[in-house]
């Protein structure tokens, strides 16, 4: 059983209407599903009911076509399919006993519709706040009308489609955060001016959706109480003036800040519980119950929150994302087994990308639809082979892990004296101390299966693998860094790169080769690595210049949430930024550079350059071995594999992901085709 002092936990709260059966709370969170593949979605959500998630929440929900945020997949309740839809994520979430919440979301001057091509509306004709070339119309009073009357029959639909609670979205920088906002509402009307007038239609908004469907139905409110992201101090004092002003009305207050970037900050710049220090307040203004997130993977911070008086929900996107069973896990006494968000926001990338979620941890999202992948239920072994995985990285561990699962017996060997690869190197760099989760659970999960043996200070030769007799040998050995300068701008390696000089790559920074004097580092590979490997050099105290052929640093940290705070890291740190430039040459001395645009050179001083272009597989082994069992192999030979970096060099979540898909579909039928269907 738990842990007593986890008991707190799992006390029901009353939504208004509804109660929720622990304090678990699943806030609203995108999937990169949304209305376009609503199976996909319903399958995800009901995962996490089963996994003891009290309330499960959609993504953001639009109500209507004038707000459409594709290619970010939003969900929608626009229209009575769309109630089927949202249905199959009720039933989805009901079967297991939770309640089922919709966030309904109008954006506003943040949507472009560039789908429906409608013409967005809010409270000024300011420009499009993600940057496209498009403009609001103002609203007008009929305006108003017909957003309140979009959002009424949205509620409508989503009562229809059987959800417990219905928000009212007042923040991240869509429509009502622009009334709310003396800065953005200019309005002259009762909509404009005072507090009150400003505050006027989210209060109509939440008296329109309690009026609607409060009979069956909990209305709750999704809302900013500020924190330190430059607003001035009088509109943040406001936010609690409102707050305090509306206090009872709605149900319940899902709270937030200003910083999307930082309520969903990756480990590296922001760790467990940031917002408290921002909204710890707001209990003492309402009796309705709060919810907040935190990133919260540990049950004893969960339970301070509650007792402490700062929330009466436990609120997470990410916890859920990596462990959807983390709420269960707490309850049977299991915290160990929790596997822990990182925080590195993989999860996120599918949003901009427009693409399925998918997670470092937990490579079953996404996939309990399309794959019917459960995170915690596997086949069992479908037949008494012996599996000998040489290499520990993720991808090798998560295949032990799952294999051992299944009841093969396994061999996991690696060559250095830990476990981990790329992770446990990684993980040193700075702010990444939280990535050593990918290796501890499973590392702990491991150390449980007697039926796993693991091996350090074993790299395997050919003749080794052959010697072990087992039937099936799955390559897993990494990649490394390449020296050579071949990377995305130099699809071939730079001659031009004086070989006896100090090149360094990110494999050498790892392990401790750091260099002195002023220090060139390109970056070609436009992820976090160039940042990381830059900030450890400086932070040594050397001179550092970044070079990039992007015209940002880390461009695709992008899709992480976190791009702005690495430039903004490395201009704290000092580090010169050359954007738009490619690498020419380098004879120990100087680096050349030319610009990507007008071919101009110039020269840096440097007594070391660090290439961060392109990884290698370390495929010597695999190679070896298949050119022994390739062609005609002898009876009794092993079956081969390679999975992860050493099959092709990519993000940690891939490797992970290709080991839990090697182990999962081991001796099973599995059809792979994916074929495009309604998903
Ligand atoms: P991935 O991300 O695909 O899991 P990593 O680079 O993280 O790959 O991990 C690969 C692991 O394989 C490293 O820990 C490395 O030490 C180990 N390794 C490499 N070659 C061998 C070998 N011949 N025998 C055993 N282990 C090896
Ligand atoms: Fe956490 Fe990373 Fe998984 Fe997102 S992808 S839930 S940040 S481990």
């Amino acid at each position: 059983m738990h842990n007593p002092q986890h008991d707190v936990l799992f006390e029901p709260v009353r939504i208004g209407p509804v109660t929720a059966k622990n304090r678990f709370y699943q806030v609203p969170h995108c999937t990169g599903l949304g209305w376009l593949r609503p199976k996909m979605a319903a399958a995800l959500r009901g995962m996490k009911a089963e996994g003891g998630w009290g309330v499960v929440c959609t993504e953001w929900c639009s109500i209507h076509p004038a707000s459409d945020d594709l290619p970010h997949p939003n969900a929608a309740l626009w229209h009575d399919d769309h109630i089927k839809d949202q249905a199959l994520m009720t039933q989805a979430v009901h079967d297991h006993d939770a309640l089922a919440g919709v966030e309904l979301w109008f954006g506003g001057a943040r949507s472009a519709n560039h789908y429906t091509r409608e013409t967005a509306v809010d409270v000024a004709s300011i420009p499009n706040l993600a940057g496209h070339p498009y403009q609001p119309r103002s609203m007008d009073k009929s305006d108003i009308r017909e957003f309140r009357r979009w959002h009424r029959e949205a509620a409508l639909r989503a009562k229809e489609a059987d959800f417990d609670i219905v928000y009212v979205y007042a923040t991240h920088g869509y429509l009502l955060s622009h009334f709310l906002s003396a800065q953005t509402n200019t309005r002259t009307d009762e909509y404009g001016g005072s507090l009150e007038n400003r505050t006027r239609l989210l209060r109509e908004l939440i008296e329109d959706t309690k009026e609607a469907v409060g009979d069956r139905c909990a209305v709750a409110v999704r809302y900013s109480v500020g924190g330190d992201d430059g607003e001035a101090a009088e509109l943040t004092a406001e936010r609690r003036d409102r707050l305090e002003m509306l206090a009872e009305l709605p149900d319940l207050w899902d709270i937030n800040i200003n910083n999307y970037y930082q309520e969903m900050g990756v480990s590296r710049f922001f760790k467990e519980g940031s917002l408290e220090e921002y909204m710890s307040f707001v209990k003492s203004v309402t009796t309705r119950p709060v919810v907040t997130v935190g990133r919260f993977t540990s049950p004893d911070t969960m339970a301070s929150q509650v007792r402490r008086g700062i929330v009466d929900f436990i609120g997470a996107a990410r916890p859920s994302i990596a462990d959807p069973f983390l709420p269960n896990k707490i309850h049977e006494g299991r915290a160990d087994d929790i596997r822990e968000c990182i925080g590195c926001n993989i999860c996120y990338t599918g949003d901009g990308l427009g693409t399925p979620i998918r997670c470092t941890q937990n490579p079953t999202m996404g996939e309990e639809y399309r794959r019917n992948w459960h995170p915690e239920v596997v086949a069992n072994r479908g037949s008494d082979a012996e599996v000998l995985i040489a290499g520990a990285g993720p991808a090798g561990m998560e295949a032990a892990r799952m294999l051992g699962q299944r009841g093969y017996r396994v061999m996991l060997a690696e060559a250095t004296r830990e476990l981990g690869g790329r992770v446990a190197r990684e993980a040193a760099l700075p702010g990444l101390g939280e990535w050593i989760r990918v290796r501890d659970y499973r590392q702990q999960q491991i150390q449980k299966m007697t039926q796993v043996q693991v091996f350090l200070e074993s790299e395997l030769i050919a003749d080794d693998v052959l010697a072990t007799g087992a039937d099936h040998v799955v390559i897993a050995t990494g990649a490394h860094w390449r020296a050579d300068g071949f990377g995305r701008s130099h699809p071939y390696p730079l001659e031009t790169l004086n070989p006896a000089s100090n090149i360094l790559t990110p494999d050498d920074i790892m392990a401790g080769q750091l260099p002195s004097g002023p220090v060139v580092v390109y970056d070609d590979d436009s992820f976090y690595m160039g940042g990381l490997v830059a900030e450890k050099i400086s932070l040594a105290g050397q001179a550092v210049t970044l070079v990039t052929p992007e015209d940002v640093v880390s461009d695709w940290c992008d899709y992480t949430s976190e791009r702005f705070y690495v430039q903004k890291r490395l201009l704290e740190l000092g580090v010169t930024l050359q954007t738009g430039h490619q690498l020419v040459s380098y004879d120990g001395q100087e680096v050349r550079i030319a610009s990507g645009y007008t071919d101009q050179e110039q020269t840096l001083g440097a007594n070391a350059l660090v290439l961060v272009t392109a990884r290698q597989p370390n495929d010597a082994l695999y190679q070896a071995l298949n050119e022994r069992l390739g062609q005609d192999p002898p009876a009794g030979a092993p079956i081969l594999h390679r999975i992860g970096d050493c099959d092709a060099p990519a993000i940690i979540a891939a490797a992970v992901y290709a080991g839990h898909r090697f182990a999962r579909e081991l001796d099973t039928n599995t059809d792979n085709r994916q074929q495009p269907r309604y998903e």
